[in-house]
């Protein structure tokens, strides 16, 4: 099966921080993708920024280092390589200094009015800069976007801020904030099983579904990220923006159209829903974790604060908690949320773990009746499981088995899932805001998880320790057993 590709207007992309981790690791890659598919017309321009001293040759050639072990493993992008690095270019400049910003705005001037987009793939505190130079120099015009990375603040009250300083350069329909797990397939797949079935949305609700589980699990530690990492921590790093967006999507009610607000509006109804957790609930709602020396894909690892250097961080690298959302729908449902470092398994899933049947025919004979579970995986393979109780083929008595009905992506359907920033961004040059975050969503999640932030600083427990390769510390699996639930495994 061949992926249907319509081409995009011809574009201007200016990335900021052109030769940082994230552009050269997702963003490039991404883009070589699209326009080996053929969905990035001739015309378009990728401009890289930073303070380097390069020019457009040498970017070219750092790009091309970094995107040949990309190309390396698919013909079809080692082919269109050469002709993809010729439509970059590279502009040497301070985000915090005037000098180049005229040559920089004539450049893109020439083309004349046209969509431009720019990514802000730099630190947060550069945001606001940024802006208003694109601004001063006449760049945020109709077919200007500009691309918002996380994180978006560390709490509200800077989160709020960067919001209004971005907010005084561009308007809301310009502004798109990037939480890439939206652009996963499955995120939209869970769309499209809700919103274009009849079979699950009848059953979408407290009465059918017992609990759900959302788990962000990943294997690395610190890797380069020691500085920014021990001042945030899982909670504003992973918590507040991709596992509150996958609950929004499982918890919110059908949108009326996917237009982008319609969408966004029943998102934050879900954020503006969640029952608060402050310093009365957090001993039984919250674990934080710190992974201590362990094992790590079959090798040593050594422990958080050896990675960091130093013995004094209380930031954690793992939380598990439970959230509620307090509203008709989901009254008495809990969502289990847990993500960690140094975790056994790269996996992110959400679990929907519904009822059990009112009543079993089958008596002690048969086993016992499991409930059925839909599981949605967004990494590393992508796909959804549905299990369900069958009999048990062959002769003899009538004996029930928990089978999964398996549905991987890339096996089912043979074709290349694009990774999620590829489709983001193409939806950034088309305009459509339907995957990415509004203001006041991102300032109603930062609502919801200060008062957590404030409790834990509150009471100033150091964080759990766990063994890195372990899924966290015992206190995350007493969170869900005193409930009489368990955490899922693939094979349950
Ligand atoms: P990075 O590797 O440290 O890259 C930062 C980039 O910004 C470099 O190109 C740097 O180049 C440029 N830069 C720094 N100061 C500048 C200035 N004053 N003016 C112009 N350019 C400047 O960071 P990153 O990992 O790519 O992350 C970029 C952003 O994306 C951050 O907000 C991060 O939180 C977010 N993010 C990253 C990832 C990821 O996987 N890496 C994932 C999610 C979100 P020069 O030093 O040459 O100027």
């Amino acid at each position: 099966m061949t992926a249907k590709t319509v081409p995009v207007d011809p574009f201007d992309l200016v990335i900021f921080g052109g030769t940082g981790d994230l552009a050269l690791r997702k963003l490039l890659p991404g883009l070589l993708r699209r326009y080996a598919e053929g969905q990035i017309p001739e015309s378009s321009r990728i401009l890289g920024v930073a303070r380097d001293a390069q020019n457009d040759d040498s970017y070219r050639a750092r790009v091309g280092e970094a995107l040949q072990r990309v190309a390396d493993a698919d013909p079809a992008l080692a082919d269109k390589l050469p002709e993809f690095l010729q439509r970059l270019g590279y502009q040497s400049l301070d985000a915090t200094r005037d000098d180049g910003w005229d040559a920089f705005a004539a450049r893109l001037h020439e083309q004349g009015e046209r969509i431009r987009v720019f990514y802000l793939s730099t630190s947060p505190a550069l945001f606001v800069d940024i802006c208003n130079r694109l601004r001063d120099h006449g760049l945020n015009g109709d077919g200007a976007r500009v691309v918002v990375e996380k994180p978006i603040g560390r709490d509200l009250a800077s989160a709020t801020a960067i919001n209004d300083a971005v907010g005084r350069d561009f308007s809301e329909d310009q502004i798109f904030r990037i939480d890439h797990y939206l652009g996963k397939e499955t995120v939209q797949n869970l769309l499209a099983l809700r919103f274009a079935n009849i079979l699950f949305e009848p059953l979408w609700s407290a009465r059918h579904i017992d609990h759900v589980q959302i788990t962000v699990a990943e294997t690395v530690g610190l890797e380069k990220r020691a500085s920014y990492y021990d001042t945030s921590g899982a909670m504003r790093d992973m918590v507040q923006n991709h596992l509150l967006q996958l609950l929004c999507m499982v918890a919110m009610e059908p949108p009326a159209t996917l237009d982008a607000n319609a969408v966004r509006d029943e998102k934050l109804k879900v954020l503006r829903s969640l029952k608060p957790i402050g310093r009365d609930e957090i001993a039984q709602a919250t674990v934080r974790g710190q992974y201590r020396a362990g094992a790590s894909d079959g090798a040593a690892v050594p422990g958080y604060l050896d990675e960091l250097g130093r013995d004094d961080s209380r930031t954690e690298t793992f939380v598990a908690l439970k959230a509620e959302v307090d509203n008709w729908r989901w009254a008495g449902v809990p969502f289990y949320l847990r993500t960690g470092k140094r975790l056994p398994d790269r996996v992110s899933e959400i679990v929907i773990d519904f009822r059990h049947v009112p009543h079993s025919i089958f008596g002690e004979a048969g086993g016992g009746i499991r409930s059925n579970r839909l599981v949605l995986r967004l990494q590393p393979d992508e796909g959804v499981k549905l299990w369900i109780m069958i009999k048990d083929p062959g002769p003899g008595g009538l004996r029930l088995q928990h089978v999964p009905l398996d549905m991987s992506f890339a096996e089912a359907f043979g074709v290349h899932q694009p990774e999620a920033y590829e489709r983001l961004l193409m939806d950034v040059v088309r305009g459509n805001q339907t995957l990415f975050m509004r203001r006041d969503e991102v300032e109603a999640a930062w609502k919801w998880v200060d008062p957590i932030l404030d409790a834990w600083k509150e009471l100033d427990d150091a964080p759990k320790t766990y063994t890195a390769g372990s899924w966290g510390p015992s206190a995350a699996v007493a969170l869900i057993e005193r409930d009489g639930r368990t955490w899922h495994e693939d094979s349950a």
